[in-house]
């Protein structure tokens, strides 16, 4: 800080990395960003930060930043600068081309939960209204589809119940598939301080996650699943809530469609799902399993925190809606200390859904089939809305390879290395006539690219995010763009190159498009914001200050649903050749494929990911602490060093995919979600033997 001289003035703006949404001040001296000073008044953090919000913020001062628009001929040809006007025209003319040669539908959009609210917006209307599709998806569809259409189809609402603020109410925490400690920090600290003073903890999770056991916090209950079981766990708690009549009937017949949660009770008290049936399946002891469920049915206030350890999963939709089901049978919705919250891993993930970045919903999660739907936006906007849905991220990388899909425009993410089966994803780009990569950095996607936009960083632009409590929080431009111009500009640019007639000046403007378009929005505007300094949605007139929880008089469809959850077993098989089960996460300091993390140099990081082992698999392998070895699975193979822990049980493996250079994605399958497509990245079925390194 003495180097970069004394701050000369402040700027408060919202951290760009974690769904908890952190407010801080930027400190500037001149156009020199000082420090990131966590903001006391912010409703999310309440002056707290992570050693990644708080420090990690160089990348976007890296001198790896593009900052000139590059084009070029075919991905073998050396990129060529050029002005804004020419990229844009170049890309312009090869989308309109292959639209015109192969049809509306061949080209598509894949945007990011990195970007604001705004400009995620004007990314799904780029392809509605002008390459008049609906081949619009967010990275979204590798992490928290599952909840969108599990808690769509049981509440009605497809977001987080509770506001972070109550959780200081509750009396029972049951936490399934997350790490808040490493993946919501600070969201973590105000967990853990609840816990301190005395709130039950119950964990599933196949791995021993620093909150099982940390300062002065030890669970009650550790439930080591055996990935993929997710389903049959819930099931069992469920079923000897159920059985020993300790569900919530009174909750159940006021709010909850009262035939469907007989038809659910009978379906949950059949003996296969008890906990002793079970046990072998899970292997969760069926004793420590009745005691949680008994915890959580007759312990209190009870919340449910749960992260992609849910999602990520051939059943990650079912497992939503089964932690639904189990909030509902135990009446843990709609008052202060209760609720069902996914953790959202990026910062803008639940906006990025909210804005209608699926190719299925437009914004305010409304089904593009819908007449009375497409009727607001095709008034607002003056087109012709396509009524069929769109491609999801891997339906495009198919028709690639099969030759109907031909351009993308990828906004903020590196899909070569943050989806699975990176030889696939590899296939589908190459096949493409034009991919636009619009990035902050040249990323592993952008080898395959013909067009590079640069992009600007969160530090460079006005705008929101939405946090993982529905929070709107103002981000707001501490510098002007290196690149020249901010995101929306850029999106906004291609549109009008492919003749749009656009005209927003400011992303405010995009926000009051998107109140009048969208009811739980409808009371959202940048002056509001700065009156209230944030706002949950719903924000409207019923809600003009917004809503901290959810479902307080009656779920949005008018009853809660119960839904049959059956366990089916992934495909995704452990046998002889591949006898391990490999789950992935992430750690504190990094940040998931590490674009901006690893270009900070003062997150702690050991510089590569590392293999968790049991010490007993180890052994039988004749491998030691540190050594390296090869991860291989039926997708491929990868080079790690490895760590003998007992915080993974034997037969599971860990690891994570922050580093490049183990491109972790390689070992992973293309199993996914039965809803969503959303990846099996929870499960895959390895082999770990002695190697000499990479
Ligand atoms: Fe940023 Fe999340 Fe850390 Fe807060 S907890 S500072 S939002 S990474």
């Amino acid at each position: 800080v003495a180097e970069l001289g004394t701050p000369t003035r402040s700027v408060i703006t919202t951290c760009a990395y974690c769904g908890v949404g952190c407010s801080f001040k930027a400190e500037m001296n001149g156009d020199q960003l000082v420090r990131m000073v966590p903001y006391k008044h912010g409703k999310a953090n309440r002056g707290h930060s992570c050693v990644k919000g708080r420090f990690a913020y160089g990348y976007a001062a890296h001198q790896d930043r593009i900052l000139k628009p590059m084009i070029r001929e075919r991905i073998e040809d050396p990129w060529r600068e050029v002005a804004w006007d020419e990229a844009l025209a170049f890309a312009a003319d090869r989308m309109r081309g292959i639209q015109e040669r192969h049809g509306r539908r061949s080209v598509g959009v894949i945007t990011s939960s990195r970007c604001t609210n705004e400009e995620t917006y004007l990314v799904q209307k780029l392809t509605r209204a002008v390459f008049l599709n609906n081949n619009t998806d967010t990275c979204a569809r590798v992490c928290h589809s599952p909840t969108g259409y599990g808690l769509g189809k049981t509440f009605g609402t497809s977001a987080g119940t509770q506001d972070f603020d109550s959780v200081e109410q509750t009396d029972v925490v049951l936490i399934i598939g997350a790490n808040p400690t490493d993946g919501h920090p600070v969201f973590a600290s105000r967990l853990k301080k609840r816990l301190r003073q005395g709130a039950k903890l119950i964990v599933v999770d196949p791995r021993r996650t620093d909150i099982v056991r940390s300062a002065h916090v030890e669970a009650s209950h550790h439930l080591p699943l055996r990935p993929g079981t997710n389903v049959a766990v819930i099931s069992a708690m469920a079923h000897v809530i159920v059985t020993e009549g300790l569900m919530d009937e009174a909750y159940i017949r006021d709010r909850c469609d009262w035939d469907e949660f007989q038809h659910y009770a009978e379906f949950i008290a059949d003996p296969r799902h008890a906990p002793e049936a079970t046990e072998t399946l899970t292997g969760v002891p069926a004793a420590e399993l009745r005691a949680a469920a008994r915890l959580f049915a007759t312990g209190g206030n009870g919340a449910i925190y749960y992260g992609l350890g849910v999602t990520e999963h051939s059943q990650g939709s079912t497992t939503v809606m089964a932690i639904a089901n189990l909030a509902m049978l135990t009446g843990n919705i709609g008052r202060p200390g209760v609720g069902v919250n996914p953790l959202r891993g990026q910062n803008n993930v639940q906006g990025a859904c909210d804005m209608g970045s699926f190719p299925h919903e437009l914004p305010g999660y409304r089904h593009v089939k819908m007449p009375d739907v497409r009727a607001i936006f095709e008034n607002a906007w003056g087109v012709q809305i396509d009524p069929e849905p769109g491609l999801r991220i891997p339906n495009m990388l198919d028709a690639a390879v099969e030759g109907t899909f031909k351009g993308l425009y990828c906004q903020g993410e590196d899909i070569l290395q943050s989806d699975p089966d990176t030889h696939h994803v590899a296939a589908g780009l190459a096949a493409m006539e034009c991919v636009i990569v619009h990035d902050l950095f040249l990323n592993e996607t952008a080898n395959y690219a013909h067009v590079f936009l640069p992009g600007s960083s969160f530090l460079e632009k006005d705008g929101t995010f939405t946090n993982a409590e529905r929070r709107i929080n103002r981000v707001r431009k501490v510098m002007a763009p290196r690149n020249g111009y901010e995101d929306w500009e850029i999106t906004q640019m291609l549109a009008n190159a492919m003749g749009a007639g656009w005209h927003y000046t400011h992303p405010s403007q995009i926000m009051d498009e998107i109140a009048a378009t969208t009811p739980s929005f409808a009371g959202v505007s940048y002056e509001r914001l700065e009156e209230l300094g944030s706002v949950q949605w719903p924000c409207n007139e019923a809600a003009p200050t917004g809503t901290p929880l959810m479902h307080v008089d009656g779920f949005q469809s008018g009853r809660g649903h119960f839904v049959i959850t059956e366990y089916i077993p992934t495909d995704e098989r452990t046998g002889p050749r591949f006898p391990l089960l490999l789950t992935t996460g992430r750690i504190l300091s990094q940040y998931n494929v590490g674009a901006q993390t690893r270009r900070t140099e003062n997150t702690a990081w050991h510089g590569q990911d590392v293999l968790e082992i049991h010490p007993h698999d180890a052994e039988t392998r004749g491998i030691r602490d540190g050594d390296w070895v090869r991860l291989a699975s039926r997708a491929g193979e990868t080079t790690l060093m490895v760590t003998l822990t007992e915080r993974v049980s034997p037969g599971v493996v860990y690891t994570t995919f922050h580093h490049p250079a183990t491109q972790a994605n390689v070992v992973t399958t293309d199993f996914s979600d039965w809803a969503t497509n959303c990846p099996e990245y929870k499960v895959t079925a390895v082999q770990v033997s002695p190697s000499n390194g990479p």
